[in-house]
């Protein structure tokens, strides 16, 4: 696993049809202040669906 700087957060992108989390990734909360939106390809929904930025609760 990638080691994790202390300014990273670790999030989840969500698919806002299906609510389902496909992606694990992590941002930098002093570069994007933004909340992350990205079109990718869902696996359930079998498209390309807006997929928006989930925080992960709990460790
Ligand atoms: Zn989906």
């Amino acid at each position: 696993m990638a080691k994790l700087k202390r300014s990273d957060t670790l999030i989840t992108m969500r698919c806002s049809v299906c609510k389902r989390r496909n992606y694990y990734t992590h941002k930098n909360k002093k570069q994007v202040e933004r909340k992350i939106e990205l079109k990718k390809f869902c696996s359930w929904c079998r498209a390309q669906t807006p997929h928006k930025e989930a925080r992960i609760t709990g460790k």
